[in-house]
């Protein structure tokens, strides 16, 4: 989608610090972190959100999650929160399904994201 900044990121036209990447996700760091660790986990294909998805697309929701799960390892998170806004009034604000993957610090003040 050509007016979407995530999709520019998957194109590599904008950049972002990427710690991981295969043929149909990508994951980088957000650039306005909410904690120490803050990590986007999205499809390359463009999707709106997980309520544009349906059961053909869940092998990618679950590869999305195990992507989820190796880069917090990575980032030796002890505890973390994978979470994902849904439309306007879930705060979301990009439309392009990404996971947050929120760590580092203790996460108890942080009732929202977004
Ligand atoms: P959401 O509110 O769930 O749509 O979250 C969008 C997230 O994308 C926010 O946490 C933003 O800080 C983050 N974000 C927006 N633009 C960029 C960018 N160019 N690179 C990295 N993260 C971004």
């Amino acid at each position: 989608m050509t007016d979407c900044i995530f999709c520019k990121i998957v194109a590599k036209e904008l950049p972002a610090d990427i710690v991981y990447e295969d043929e149909q996700i990508i994951a980088f760091r957000d650039v306005k972190p909410v904690a120490p660790v803050h990590i986007l986990v999205i499809p390359k294909r463009h999707i709106e959100s997980l309520q544009t998805t349906d059961s053909t697309d869940d092998q990618l929701l679950g590869a999305l999650m195990g992507v989820a799960r190796q880069v917090a390892k990575e980032q030796n998170l002890a505890g973390y929160r994978v979470a994902t806004n849904i439309g306007k009034e879930g705060g979301q604000v990009v439309k392009h399904l990404h996971l947050h993957v929120i760590g580092g610090r203790p996460l108890s003040d942080l009732p929202a994201l977004g």
